[in-house]
């Protein structure tokens, strides 16, 4: 199937979760690249989307200088070492989805010279592949960021489904970050559900879904 058709399917998708949630309920969809071409990534753009997510800096700047020149919206969704925090901050992401500690927020508060838009990544399941600060310390940490790093702006959550989990389990994932995600002050963004879950994700409020191998893999 062509780009075009499997990306209307998407949004047709994603709008009917949605306004079976709520009709005031927003979902941005960010096309995750990391699967495709530059050239799959301009034939995107030429559909009409234009964010776009990244997992590794190395490829995220590869991506980036060769399409320069599209007015395209980055998103740093993997995770990120300290010594790769100064090229992020060159490559001006639109959101970092995977800010995973109190110590990497400080980093960044230390060398951005302007703000830098995040999520907190939340383990909600705690899973050992995955990153992310824990469920019990969620809240603490991100009121520490908040208060501590002027840098980071601070805007929501990310959280992922288990993996190969039934639905139940990503039911109860989904479910405690939206209860999470509501307890946070001042929180716009949910970002929850990939190519396997994300009516599910949207059911459970998430503002946000990342889709990858659904728009770029038969
Ligand atoms: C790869 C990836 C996605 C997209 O996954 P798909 O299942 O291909 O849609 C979304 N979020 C993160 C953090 C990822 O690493």
């Amino acid at each position: 199937m062509e780009l075009r058709k499997r990306l209307d399917g998407l949004l047709k998708r994603i709008e009917k979760a949605r306004l079976a949630y709520s009709r005031h309920h927003i979902v941005q969809l960010v096309a995750v690249s990391k699967y495709a071409s530059l050239e799959q990534v301009r034939d995107l753009y030429s559909c009409g989307q234009r964010a776009f997510g990244e997992n590794y800096i190395q490829e995220f700047q590869r991506k980036a200088l060769g399409l320069q020149d599209l007015p395209l919206e980055w998103h740093m969704l993997g995770p990120l070492q300290h010594n790769k925090i100064n090229k992020l901050l060159e490559l001006k992401p639109t959101l970092l989805h995977s800010l995973h500690s109190l110590k990497l927020a400080q980093a960044i508060n230390a060398r951005a010279k302007e703000p830098l838009n995040a999520l907190l990544q939340v383990n909600i399941a705690n899973e050992a592949q995955k990153s992310g600060v824990c469920l019990e310390n969620a809240l603490e940490t991100y009121q520490q960021i908040s208060q501590t790093c002027p840098q980071v702006r601070l805007q929501g959550l990310m959280a992922m489904g288990p993996l190969g989990g039934d639905e139940l389990q990503s039911e109860k994932v989904f479910s405690t970050a939206r209860d999470l995600f509501n307890r946070l002050p001042n929180a716009k963004i949910l970002s929850m559900g990939m190519s396997g879950d994300f009516e599910l994700a949207i059911a459970y409020g998430a503002n946000l879904v990342r889709l990858g191998s659904a728009i770029f893999q038969d």
